[in-house]
């Protein structure tokens, strides 16, 4: 409303003061002429007393006319000076309701004299909402000025009641528009909104218009006059009613695409390899990790990651130089990814290595399908710079599985089975996770062999001749712990001694195994008359040295079997004693103390040396077989051999020689004066039948 309007009003309350009738004003007929015009209208005295209040000026102060006549005008604009007031002066200032709360209100004065007094009539306007339009478009004025001030952005202002949008030249420009083609409606704005932002820009819009948001801000696409899309912001404030209710809402457009664009680029770059333009890295594990939380939510989602790696890139390289390389790796990229389904993403790693991430597969079968067509399209040769070029790829394969935290730990894997598949020759294809899933099947069926085995009786022994190299006479067996089967038959130790140490089985096996061994050696040694003439070796793992009662076990078993300690010889390897040196030699001075002979298995295996080994009482020292097996072929090993048996003595040990299987190596070790041997030539392991067959008729070793 103008002021113009207004001064219409003035002219109607250019009325005659009415002494005798102090009162209502609607209770006249001129009463209620003013009760009908909006505004408040208070009739004064002279000395500024209240003398008619209209009805709208009831609503406006919350009260009844009887409330405040005859009381000053401060009782209802206690901030306005009445001795100031003159015609026509119009002021914004506070009005008091009756409840003690304040009301934003405009007072026009207007004096005159009628009938030679003083006329004085107040027209007050409840400016409440005027009030939040200004503050609004001032707020909104000083947050986009600046953004206006460079004429780039359009403006635009949303009338919610009538439901027109105005909206400014340049807004139009921005998007190619002509004045005479458009309309000044919301749907011209929104049919030009981009399809996959229209639902994202009204939810921005009426958030902000239901007050959760302090402004109104959106990013979105909006088509241009030239059919394209611009990327866009709209930024806008609302102006609200005393109610909350808005009813306008205003602000600035501005075309962000030149920094959209230069956004993507440094996103794209973040994530693409620079040279292929593939994802690199960083967006494969991205994607890697997705799949993982992926297969966590769905059972039936399968993934697996695919890494290949050129094989013999570096002499393309080097022959070539790396612009031949660098064009061979494009054209490597391109050819692959003509092979990518839409579930698959093509990653370059770097160098020559990239990654597939497959995320369509039935059966392992599938993915072994996708990666021989691969290898198939890189084995197509390469035309760089004119030259045919044959390159080959190596391939490793981790399959998803809820196990992995990680998308590093699953590309580890997949990096792990591709150099296995690379050191097992070019073109390889590994599965990682297979070894590992037949591995972890094998491992706990394997244990469940074991303690069945235990439980039944099932762990049988065969025994292997040791013989005395002067004479040729069976001296003692060495006792080889085997699980006899029902289907699979007999497993031989070098499955499951592992598995029975990880999982503290090797313990209950160990005692079985020395009863058994010592029962048997001493039942020998009666039945063939060879008291202190036949001893039995039995390998004790480290887990026995560190049990405590490993020395209370052993003298029981001796006293059970009756078998004289001398005759049980002990067999420990080097890893053992080197594990734990502290407490192996007091555990082994202690078994020593028993009379028990303590032998060291397999020595040469570990990195000890001799002089070290000192400390420990060792009776006799087991050379290994990886040295009696070269010593024949050999020189060096023929010398090391030497002097090992040269040590061994000079340390007062005795030596084995294990593994000898020819008639060479057991004169080689004769002459050296090993004093004892052990292998294939002589026998194998055999079961216990047949060991005490060889010594009931024993053959001459000579
Ligand atoms: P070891 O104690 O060094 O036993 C000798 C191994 O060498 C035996 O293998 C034997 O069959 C093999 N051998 C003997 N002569 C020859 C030969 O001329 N040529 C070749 N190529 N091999 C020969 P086996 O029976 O498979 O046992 C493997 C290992 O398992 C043993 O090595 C020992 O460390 C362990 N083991 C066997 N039984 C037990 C047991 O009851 N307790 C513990 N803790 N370990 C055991
Ligand atoms: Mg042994
Ligand atoms: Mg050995």
């Amino acid at each position: 409303m103008s002021n113009g309007d207004r001064s219409d009003f003035i002219a109607i309350t250019i009325v005659p003061w009415r002494p005798e009738g102090a009162g209502r004003l609607h209770e006249t007929q001129f009463g209620q002429l003013l009760d009908s015009i909006p505004e408040g209208i208070v009739a004064l005295d002279r000395t500024g007393r209240i003398q008619a209040f209209s009805k709208p000026a009831e609503r406006i102060f919350g009260c009844e006319a009887r409330d405040v006549l005859g009381r000053t005008l401060a009782t209802i604009l206690p901030e306005f000076e009445f001795a100031d007031a003159v015609s026509s002066l119009s002021k914004d200032t506070v009005g008091r309701r009756h409840d003690g709360s304040t009301v934003a209100v405009n007072v026009l004065m207007d004096v005159s004299e009628a009938g030679g007094e003083k006329v004085c009539s107040a027209i007050i306007t409840d400016i409440t909402e005027r009030q939040a339009v200004s503050r609004a478009l001032a707020e909104s004025d000083t947050r986009y000025a600046l953004a206006a001030s460079g004429a780039n952005d359009g403006l635009w202002d949303w009338n919610l009641e009538d439901g027109t949008v105005h909206f400014s030249a340049r807004w139009r420009t921005l998007l190619g528009l002509e004045e005479e083609n458009i309309k000044y409606s919301p749907e011209e704005w929104l049919s030009r909104i981009h399809p996959e932002d229209v639902d994202s820009f009204c939810n921005r819009f009426d958030a902000h218009l239901e007050g959760k948001t302090s402004q109104f801000e959106h990013e979105y696409r909006m088509r241009h006059a030239d059919g394209q899309f611009r990327w866009v912001l709209a930024r806008g404030v609302a102006a609200r009613r005393e109610n909350g209710e808005p009813y306008l809402l205003a602000g600035s457009q501005a075309d962000i695409s030149d920094r959209k664009r230069a956004e993507e680029n440094l996103t794209h770059g973040a994530l693409h390899d620079a040279l292929t333009g593939l994802p690199n890295r960083g967006l494969l594990l991205d994607r890697v990790g997705q799949a993982l939380a992926r297969l966590v939510r769905n059972a039936g989602y399968k993934f697996a990651l695919a890494v290949l790696d050129l094989d013999r890139f570096m002499i393309v390289n080097e022959s070539l130089g790396h612009a031949a390389g660098d064009e061979l790796l494009v054209s490597l990229a391109q050819r692959l990814e003509l092979k990518m389904t839409p579930g698959n993403t093509l990653a370059r790693l770097g160098g020559d290595e990239f990654a597939i991430l497959i995320e369509e597969f039935e059966s392992l079968d599938g993915v072994r399908g996708t990666i021989e067509d691969l290898q198939k399209t890189i084995s197509q040769p390469f035309d760089i710079n004119g030259e045919e070029i044959f390159v080959s790829a190596s391939f490793g394969v981790a399959i998803g599985a809820p196990g992995y935290k990680r998308a590093e730990e699953v590309l580890r894997d997949a990096d792990l089975a591709m150099y296995r598949a690379k050191k097992e020759g070019s073109s390889g294809f590994e599965t990682f996770d297979e070894n590992r899933h037949r591995r972890a099947v094998n491992q706990l069926q394997v244990e469940s062999w074991l303690r069945r085995a235990l439980d039944n009786g099932d762990i049988i022994l065969h025994y292997q001749p040791i013989i005395d190299l002067n004479t040729g006479v069976i001296s003692g067996f060495e006792a080889l712990a085997r699980i006899a089967h029902p289907t699979r038959g007999i497993v031989p130790p070098g499955e499951f001694i592992g598995i029975a140490e990880e999982t503290g089985l090797i313990i209950p096996l160990g005692e079985q195994v020395l009863a058994r061994a010592c029962a048997t050696v001493s039942e020998w040694q009666q039945r063939f008359d060879l008291q202190n003439k036949l001893s039995m070796s039995v390998n004790l793992s480290a887990r026995h040295i560190s049990e405590e009662n490993i020395v209370t076990l052993l003298d029981e078993i001796l006293t059970q079997s009756g078998l004289a300690p001398k005759d049980l010889k002990i067999e420990i390897t080097e890893s053992l004693i080197m594990t734990n040196p502290e407490l192996a030699a007091q555990t082994l001075s202690q078994i020593k103390e028993l009379g028990v002979t303590l032998s060291l298995d397999d020595f040469g295996t570990g990195y000890s040396s001799l002089s070290y080994l000192r400390r420990f009482p060792i009776d006799t020292l087991k050379m290994d077989r990886s040295f009696v097996g070269r010593m024949d072929s050999d020189e060096r090993d023929m010398e090391l051999v030497r002097m090992i048996i040269l040590l061994a003595h000079t340390l007062g040990m005795e030596v084995i020689g294990e593994g000898i299987e020819s008639e060479s190596q057991l004169g080689l070790l004769r002459e050296l004066n090993c004093e004892q041997g052990q292998g294939f030539f002589f026998a194998k392991p055999l079961p216990e039948d047949e060991a005490a067959g060889l010594l009931a008729a024993p053959p001459k070793w000579r």
